[in-house]
């Protein structure tokens, strides 16, 4: 067949993963915990199924499930959602992605998406026919210069993507950067497609939806996933929110893609969701990973970068390996010293090469432990 995806390849989070694997490596590179989800959620899913929920759900999502999310976004984000006309319970995040995108865009349309990014949008840009317009945020920062971002917005521009807090560059948005945002949204008529999964992983200031800004509301389409929230990056179910029009046009596509999600996995979401400020002690649980892992990291020489959200931290190893390009030392530091890591040259579509790696810190301590034992032979 004609590809319509010539340049895409097996995504590098496969790879690393593969390649961990092969090694006997501690897999600190695709990001997922190692350690379980709750028991209760568990027994919701055997308790839904022996309940009957076997059968397909609604096509936009549970009722239940997504007043549970209306409810969690009106206390983490002080929105009100309307849980009937905004909500879209999706097979994961990727899934709400590629909707929206597939929803919006047409042959020859435009998408900014600033870099790096997470891997999926500029092939699911591609996919549609448009053409996703790059802009590259620097080491150490990745601050947004809205300037560029303005400067890049054509005719043909239909929406721009941001992904809050940010992987792999793990910052957050400012209430500035908002407003630029929603500023340049309202002026040149665009969507804005949040990607905000790591909604609860965020260590400095606060996390800001697009959905809290009055501006963007009516113009975004915000991305979440249960993966991220619940520790169950296998169980792929996420969703969508956006004002009634947007979300209207999104089922549509919706319906066709997966007409629904899991029922059985929906009523225990919905039941564990209900239990109050699961999500309110995700930070801190996180943040003691990462400092765990970035005292271990910084005594076996590497460089940090600051992380201000996401489960993931960036390291310069060039204090360590200057020799190496960061493809190489991902699959060196696999291969020889059995820890897996992502080269962030993976999130820029000209594969730029800065000496940064990402270690995932979703893990249980004895395995980051284990690995910054590993690491500690470095020097
Ligand atoms: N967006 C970002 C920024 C991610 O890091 C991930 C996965 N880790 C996703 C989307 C995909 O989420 P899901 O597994 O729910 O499809
Ligand atoms: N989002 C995960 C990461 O950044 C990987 C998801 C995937 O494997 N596609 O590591």
């Amino acid at each position: 067949i004609r590809s319509k995806l010539p340049q895409v390849g097996l995504t590098i989070f496969s790879r690393m993963t593969q390649l961990a694997n092969e090694h006997g490596a501690i897999n600190l590179s695709q990001g997922f915990p190692d350690f379980p989800c709750d028991p209760d959620l568990l027994a919701g899913v055997s308790a839904a199924m022996a309940a009957g929920h076997n059968q397909y759900a609604p096509m936009p999502g549970l009722p239940t499930l997504r007043q549970a999310i209306a409810a969690k976004l009106l206390a983490s984000q002080g929105v009100s959602i309307d849980p009937e006309h905004e909500i879209t319970v999706t097979a994961g995040a990727t899934q709400a992605l590629y909707t929206v995108f597939a929803a919006v865009l047409a042959a020859g349309d435009e998408a900014i998406v600033l870099e790096p990014a997470y891997d999926s949008y500029a092939p699911a840009i591609a996919a549609q026919g448009a053409v996703p317009v790059r802009i590259a945020l620097e080491a150490p920062s990745f601050a947004v210069d809205w300037d560029q971002v303005a400067a890049a917005i054509t005719p043909r521009t239909r929406l721009i993507v941001v992904n809050n807090p940010n992987n792999p560059a793990t910052s957050v948005f400012s209430a500035a950067d908002l407003d630029a945002l929603a500023a340049l949204a309202e002026r040149h008529d665009l969507l804005v497609l949040a990607d905000e999964v790591y909604e609860h992983l965020v260590y400095a200031d606060r996390h800001r939806s697009v959905l809290s800004h009055p501006t963007l509301r009516p113009r975004a389409a915000a991305v979440y996933s249960f993966g991220k929230t619940f520790h169950a990056t296998g169980w792929k179910v996420g969703y969508l929110v956006a004002a009634p029009e947007l979300s209207d046009e999104f089922r549509k596509l919706h319906q066709y893609l997966v007409f629904s999600v899991s029922t059985p996995m929906q009523h225990a979401l919905a039941a564990h969701l209900a239990q109050p400020d699961h999500w309110r002690q995700l930070a801190d649980f996180y943040r003691a990973k990462r400092d765990r892992l970035a005292a271990g990291l910084t005594a076996a020489g590497f460089r940090l970068l600051p992380c201000a959200g996401t489960y993931f931290q960036l390291v310069d190893y060039r204090p360590l390996r200057a020799d190496l390009g960061e493809l190489d030392f991902a699959q060196w530091l696999t291969r020889d010293i059995g820890v897996a890591a992502i080269p962030v040259s993976a999130f820029y579509h000209d594969g730029r090469d800065q000496g940064l790696v990402r270690f995932c810190f979703a893990k249980r301590d004895e395995t980051i432990d284990a690995a910054l034992g590993r690491l500690a032979r470095l020097q």
